[in-house]
């Protein structure tokens, strides 16, 4: 997954984990290793990429 605030790019599981927005939706706050921002995530979505890559 990428930053959307520095670019940074890297696996879900460097960005630190925070809260999901929704109970019944797949999306995340995950916090940035470099820049220290928020950054939304589609879980389910970056599950299939990890696993495709
Ligand atoms: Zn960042």
């Amino acid at each position: 997954m990428k930053c959307e605030h520095c670019g940074y790019e890297g696996v879900k599981s460097t960005f630190r984990y925070l809260y999901n927005t929704t109970l019944d939706a797949p999306t995340a706050y995950r916090e940035c290793p470099k820049c220290f921002k928020w950054v939304i995530v589609n879980e389910l979505e970056e599950e299939k990429k990890e696993k495709s890559a």
